[in-house]
């Protein structure tokens, strides 16, 4: 830790840029004097300092946002539709400049980072629909001469709390759905990877919305509890791990708010017997590896039922030791560093629990240097066997390129196992058996499945949440569900002086 701090501390004082806030639709430096240090996993290099907001800065974006909104909101759904379809120009035409300003502050490969890039799009594709989303409901004569309808209007000042690990995909899951639905937007990213989410804040400006739409607050807690308090900040979209979601669902709402909270992960991938072993060892390499087990849909146990134990490990064990670890700017590589020196310490850590513990550690990433890169934040591809689930690294997200497996008899005992832990975020099966994949997808209980799919993140129309412990709310993100969070609905009954009949009423209104 304390290298760390040392190299952090001398970072700062010789890095020039500075990346700050975005509000009213240009860079704002804010009134805070705290900053924090942006690496290069890669190099292990200062790329800049980003400005962490103070309570005035946080209020001053609010301010902002709420100035901007009863214009917003007045603005025909169809015109604010068309300015997100000019949004989505603009991010299709800047894809690869995105994709790298992500490899370059998180580490993930840059193939990887254009997927992110491309999910994101899949959600600002389907905000430019909200005009048919807004659509209400509409009841003609539902008593003699009145008729009923329900329409969605928006919030007023929404906020978004996003994670690291998809600093321009977990953001889009939110604001064009809020903004598209007519709300004004304060999004506060993780401070460990800034540039994407301001670069999107520029693209915003470009396509043409007003000033005001769409704030980037940087910062960390103390950015996100004046967020958390603001009287005029009506929801909050979280993504991160469970302890703050937890902390986030609690505090907002005792503040009044409406809150969707989406937490951590453990996401097991259960190989049946009669799966295709190769498919299934694939999809485990991609899923537990890929982003360097950085995603809340990475696969971090692999449930191996009867006889696949024998058939999945070697062949995953020999995969593991070909696993190409560099630069994310390289295309040889198949897994980046780790974000933070922080976050690999935490990992290693977790490590040398699980052979304290007992598991039997097949492939080690404790030792591995990059050449050319030696003081980037890498770590190898780590495989335990033999996990049980009373062990650390079994119960607790590690968050890293960390797969354990552990060997159960039947598919009972899998689905059992999978429906214990806390965690329900995503869960796969790999079967060749039809009703297997059936009993799966009925009886467990998490809310992402796959079925010889080993990352099921749901399209945009379909909307992405977890169960339990991985998601505090009632509603997921994106999709239809995304757009009821966005919106409150409003119930009018009409009717007209012709139908109103005489002298007053004083039972209770029923059809007539
Ligand atoms: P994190 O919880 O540390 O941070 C998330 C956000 O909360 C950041 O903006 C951060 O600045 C802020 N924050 C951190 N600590 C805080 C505190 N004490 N009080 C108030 N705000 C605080 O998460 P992370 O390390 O950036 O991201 C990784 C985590 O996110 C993992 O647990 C992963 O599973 C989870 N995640 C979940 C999903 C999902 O959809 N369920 C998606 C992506 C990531």
């Amino acid at each position: 830790m304390n290298s760390v701090n040392t190299q952090e501390a001398r970072a700062i004082a010789e890095s020039g840029a500075n990346i700050v806030h975005h509000v009213n639709g240009t860079a704002f430096a804010g009134s805070s004097a705290r900053k924090q240090a942006v690496f290069n996993p890669a190099t292990g290099d200062v790329t800049g300092q980003v400005s962490l907001a103070a309570a005035a800065d946080v209020d001053a974006a609010v301010r902002a946002a709420k100035a901007t909104f009863p214009l917003w909101a007045d603005t025909p759904p169809i015109k604010r539709a068309r300015l997100m379809n000019r949004f989505l120009a603009l991010v299709n035409e800047n894809k690869d400049r995105l994709a790298r300003a992500i490899t370059l502050e998180h580490g993930k490969v840059f193939s990887d980072a254009q997927g992110e890039v491309e999910r994101a799009i899949d959600v600002i594709e389907f905000a430019c629909g909200m005009p048919q989303l807004l659509k209400g409901d509409y009841t003609e004569q539902v008593s003699t001469g009145i008729d009923n309808w329900t329409m969605r209007q928006p919030l007023g000042v929404v906020a978004g709390i996003t994670p690291f690990n998809f600093p321009m995909m977990v953001p889009a899951w939110m604001f064009p759905v809020a903004i598209a639905a007519g709300n004004t937007f304060v999004l506060k990213p993780s401070p460990i990877d800034p540039t994407p989410t301001l670069l999107t804040a520029e693209l915003m400006h470009a396509a043409g919305f007003p000033p005001g739409v769409f704030n980037v607050v940087q910062g960390d807690k103390e950015a996100v509890d004046a967020l958390l308090v603001h009287p005029d900040v009506q929801a909050i979209s979280f993504v991160g791990s469970t302890p703050v979601a937890n902390y986030i669902y609690e505090t907002g709402a005792r503040h009044g708010k409406r809150v969707q909270a989406l937490g951590g992960a453990k996401n097991h991938l259960i190989v049946m017997p009669d799966a295709d072993i190769d498919k299934a060892v694939d999809a485990l390499m991609g899923a537990a590896y890929g982003s360097a087990g950085e995603r809340c849909m990475a696969i971090s146990v692999a449930v191996l039922v009867g006889s696949a134990a024998e058939k999945v490990m070697p062949k995953l064990a020999a995969a593991v030791a070909k696993l190409r670890v560099g630069s994310g700017l390289s295309s040889e590589s198949e897994m980046g560093p780790i974000v933070t020196a922080q976050a690999r310490e935490r990992i290693r850590g977790y490590i040398d629990k699980g052979i304290a513990e007992g598991a039997t550690l097949v492939a080690d990433g404790r030792a591995i240097s990059v050449q050319g890169h030696e003081q980037g934040f890498y770590l190898g591809g780590t495989l335990f066997d033999h996990v049980k689930p009373t062990m650390s690294i079994y119960r607790e997200e590690i968050f890293g390129p960390v797969l354990c497996c552990v060997r159960v008899n039947t598919f009972d005992e899998a689905v059992q196992l999978v429906n214990a832990h806390e965690f329900a975020n995503g869960v796969s099966c790999f079967t060749s058996d039809g009703n297997v994949a059936r009993e799966f997808a009925r009886r467990i209980q998490v809310g992402m499945v796959g079925v010889n799919v080993p990352i099921p993140v749901p399209m945009a129309w379909h909307g992405f949440g977890g169960w339990k412990r991985s998601l505090f709310g009632d509603m997921h993100a994106y999709g239809e569900e995304g757009v009821r969070f966005y919106t409150k609905q409003k119930s009018i009954m009409q009717r007209w002086p012709d139908s109103i009949g005489k002298g007053a009423e004083f039972t209770m209104p029923v059809a007539k």
